[in-house]
């Protein structure tokens, strides 16, 4: 039995302002430890970075998952493998906000791995990693702008030109705006090829409010690549704990839905499958 899929789910709690992001490293993620070895070395960032202050700063929150506690989703973090990874290029001031969802992709797909942005220092760890011959990273943008359709390519290409070499979906992890200054302002991302989603999927993230219907949320579009690349299994995955994030949160601010139900008995009797395969 993997021992990640049996998340022991922490009763302890304490207010935000008490906050500290190592207090409780163990049984977290990789990439939940990364991020919040990001938010506590603010000296090595050129922006001061805000606490969460936001609306809701002030429940009482679980210090795995980061929800306020009645809507933890611990239990429900279910590991699997696929054969795509996923790395998140994430904007500075995304990492203490616990509506941020390219955790949930994080928790589900062990290897993903997570670096900061910020304008005027490059992130090393990923100038190593886009040079790594076992890869074949992708940057996911949309394919909107003309400058740049020399290097818009599609799942299918991608295929064909493998070789063997894992793909990785790079994700640029802030809002819209951020995004695009991401895309635009990172010298070392002008070679990689654009790989944009054209998905059927309206966004169902209530958190924050999108742009429009089509702005899809760091794990929907999370989703919507692991059915492009036909990673099934791990795609049913993410979008039942994100379903569980999601209706969780949510439902903090109003009634629980029969959705958040079936989806956290979705997870936990693929769970219990799993234990016994
Ligand atoms: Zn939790």
């Amino acid at each position: 039995m993997h021992p990640l899929l049996h998340p022991q789910p922490s009763n302890e709690t304490h207010p935000v302002s008490d906050f500290n992001p190592e207090s409780t490293s163990a049984g977290l993620s990789a990439f939940e430890q990364e991020v919040r070895r990001i938010a506590a070395a603010p000296e090595r960032f050129a922006h001061p970075r805000r606490p969460f202050t936001a609306r809701g700063s002030f429940v009482e929150r679980c210090t795995g998952c980061r929800l306020p506690t009645q809507s933890c989703i611990c239990t429900y973090r279910t590991p699997v493998d696929a054969g795509v990874e996923f790395w998140v290029l994430m904007h500075i001031e995304e990492v203490n906000k616990p509506t941020n969802t390219a955790r949930l992709i994080g928790d589900t797909l062990p290897s993903t791995r997570v670096f900061a942005w910020q304008r005027t220092q490059p992130p090393q760890a990923l100038l190593e990693a886009l040079q790594d011959p076992r890869y074949y990273p992708l940057i996911i943008f949309p394919d909107d702008q003309a400058d740049y359709q020399h290097r818009v390519t599609s799942w299918p290409q991608v295929e064909a030109k493998l070789e063997g070499r894992i793909p990785v979906f790079l994700l640029l992890d802030g809002t819209w705006r951020q995004a695009r200054k991401m895309f635009r302002q990172s010298a070392y991302l002008q070679d990689l090829p654009v790989l944009p989603v054209h998905s059927e999927r309206t966004t169902r993230y209530q958190l924050r409010k999108p742009a429009s219907e089509q702005h899809l949320c760091t794990a929907e579009v999370g989703i919507a690549l692991l059915e492009m690349a036909a990673q099934t299994e791990a795609a049913q995955v993410l979008e039942q704990y994100f379903t569980v994030f999601n209706e969780g949160y949510g439902a903090a601010r109003r009634q629980a839905s029969a959705d958040l139900n079936q989806a956290q008995a979705w997870l936990l009797a693929y769970q219990a499958q799993q234990a016994q395969a």
